[in-house]
């Protein structure tokens, strides 16, 4: 069967599903946000925290799952108290996704969903998934092409970002987070790259302040490595914040500094990847991965 850029086939697979308070308190709520990671990625950053199963190889950790596990895995999550449906990376399988979707609504899912991505996305299928989100959680890596080279394996993101955010914002040109809806645009600073997230801010804040709000991550946590990744000092981040604050963009959440406690890179082979304190696993999730390894 053939294998797209994102490394998978059409068969959905999923690599891990339960409930994370890790996501911007809006989005996880009380009970945490039901999260679905799917596997594979079409984008192949250097950095990505979700290797195992983000990469392009076809061994990229996951489960094959059908359309109806798919929706009973959403229905799973509403029966465990989810806040949100949040849909990681759901890119390259938005026809089944949509598919699942109208399966558990027909049998009473009513979750807000958030659309958790990195943006580099085609228009046809955003199109396909609009009708279907309350919520757009979209990951703006950068507008600068080195950078988008060097950190996201794909100088050509840049030409597709703006193009995604047009369509959203044009579709949903108010957001209310505290409601879960419109757009939450979230940038990670890059080491070394600060020049390219002062551009990010500026063009944020001339373009999408008044319609999404920000959420702006200072963590960067190089898995693999290979990348030159000296912290962001203090003076570095409070001179964010002023940016921030200069540019008059009021409506997000930025991530504070040196917690240490959340310095972690989950591992997708265990049941809970992520701190205990953070994650509870769907149970029925771990049923079908029992049922997939037993195999
Ligand atoms: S877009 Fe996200 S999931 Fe995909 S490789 Fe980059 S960081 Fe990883």
């Amino acid at each position: 069967m053939r294998r797209g850029a994102c490394g998978q086939t059409d068969v959905v697979r999923v690599a891990w599903s339960g409930l994370h308070k890790g996501e911007e308190p809006p989005v996880s709520g009380e009970h945490g946000s039901g999260m679905i990671f799917f596997t594979g990625c079409p984008l192949g950053c250097r950095y990505c925290q979700n290797y195992q199963i983000s990469s392009s190889d076809e061994n990229a950790y996951g489960i094959d799952v059908s359309v109806d596990e798919l929706a009973m895995l959403m229905l799973a999550l509403q029966e465990d108290k989810a806040t949100t449906l949040n849909l990681v990376t759901g890119t390259h399988f938005i026809p089944s996704i949509v598919s699942a979707l109208e399966i558990a609504r027909k049998k009473g899912f009513s979750l807000p969903v958030v659309w958790n991505s990195s943006g580099y996305e085609s228009i046809e299928g955003l199109t396909l998934i609009d009708p279907y989100i309350d919520l757009w959680l979209v990951d703006i890596k950068t507008y600068d092409r080195a950078v988008a080279r060097t950190f996201c394996g794909k100088e050509r993101y840049v030409d597709c970002i703006d193009s995604v955010m047009d369509f959203i914002t044009s579709r949903h040109p108010v957001s209310d987070i505290e409601h879960l809806k419109g757009t939450l645009v979230r940038h990670l600073v890059f080491p070394g790259a600060l020049n390219a997230t002062r551009s990010f801010i500026r063009k944020f804040a001339r373009n999408y302040k008044d319609s999404c709000y920000l959420s702006l991550m200072v963590q960067f946590i190089p898995p693999k490595g290979d990348l030159d990744c000296q912290s962001l000092s203090e003076d570095e981040y409070d001179s964010l914040v002023d940016l921030i604050d200069e540019c008059s963009i009021e409506n997000g959440f930025i991530q504070e500094q040196g917690d240490d406690d959340i310095l972690w890179i989950p591992d997708f082979t265990k049941d809970v990847p992520f701190p205990s304190s953070f994650a509870k696993p769907l149970e029925y999730f771990l049923s079908l991965k029992r049922k997939a390894l037993s195999r």
